[in-house]
């Protein structure tokens, strides 16, 4: 791009705005994330740099809820818990997430979420079928229900980003989608940043069940973009399990986990979960 560029540069301004939309069909659209050229012909708008630097989470974590651990001290169980867990807090079965959520990864969230990008989601969905493939009898599910957005948010953003995610995993693992059993019955406050009590009690009973929705004995998989302190998909399971789903296992692209990675991660704002 650059040569391209200087010469361009050394051009008049009619010559040069010709060569400039020129290139745009030449050269495609930056990398949406570090703004690098794409050098792949690819749907997602990423390169692959980027998108080698979302790494799946694969240290020791909670063999329930997948928080990971920050120091190997509470690993020595075969099957250890994070202090959430030993106190029995969650009302879902298990959680696993597939990255952590770090700089590269909010990027990425961000284009999920505000700007539609329907391919990123796929890929997300594909990332997520792969963790169902290495452990199936822990993530085998009946159903698959993305987390709801409350219907004044639906209808602002006019799509729901879980969705974009569980529609192409439902439709990879080959179970049914059940968007419309879950719903938002209260708001996210309009505040952008929560702190983490404020996250649990505007969440808290937030979501309920449709009337006439059917889980009994039914195994879910909740489905959505990020997790940070649980309390979302607590809040969903809950009501699921209140409906009679007999396992309600979650599944996220992302998570927060502040302290554990190295870097800048304390620095890293909490995201806006709707
Ligand atoms: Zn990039
Ligand atoms: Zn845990």
């Amino acid at each position: 791009m650059a040569p391209f560029r200087r010469f361009a540069s050394g051009l008049g301004p009619v010559f040069r705005e010709a060569l400039d939309a020129l290139a745009s069909l030449v050269f495609p659209a930056p990398c949406r994330i570090c703004e690098g050229t794409l050098t792949t012909a690819s749907r997602i708008p990423i390169c692959s740099a980027c998108l080698d630097s979302l790494q799946p989470l694969a240290g020791p974590a909670c063999h329930k809820c997948g928080r990971p651990f920050v120091s190997a001290v509470a690993v020595a169980a075969p099957q250890p818990l994070c202090h959430l867990c030993r106190r029995d807090v969650y009302n879902f079965d298990l959680a696993r997430s597939f990255a952590a959520y770090n700089d590269a990864m909010v990027r990425a969230i961000v284009l999920l979420k505000y700007h539609e990008v329907t391919p990123l989601g796929a890929w997300f969905a594909a990332r997520l079928a792969e963790m169902v493939a290495r452990d199936p009898e822990a993530l085998a599910a009946d159903v698959v229900v993305p987390v709801p957005l409350h219907v004044s948010r639906l209808r602002e953003r006019g799509y729901n980003q879980a969705e974009l995610i569980a529609q192409p995993l439902a439709k990879r693992l080959g179970l049914p989608l059940r968007s419309y059993l879950l719903v938002r019955t209260r708001p996210r406050p309009e505040k952008l940043k929560l702190t983490r009590q404020e996250r649990w009690r505007t969440v808290r009973g937030a979501y309920a069940m449709r009337t006439d929705a059917k889980i009994d004995k039914l195994r879910v998989l909740l489905v959505d973009d990020v997790l940070t302190t649980g309390a979302t998909v607590d809040s969903c399971a809950q009501a699921l399990r209140r409906a009679g789903a007999s396992r309600v296992v979650a599944l996220t692209v992302a998570r927060v986990a502040p302290g554990w990675l190295p870097g800048s991660q304390a620095g890293v704002a909490e995201p806006a979960k709707d």
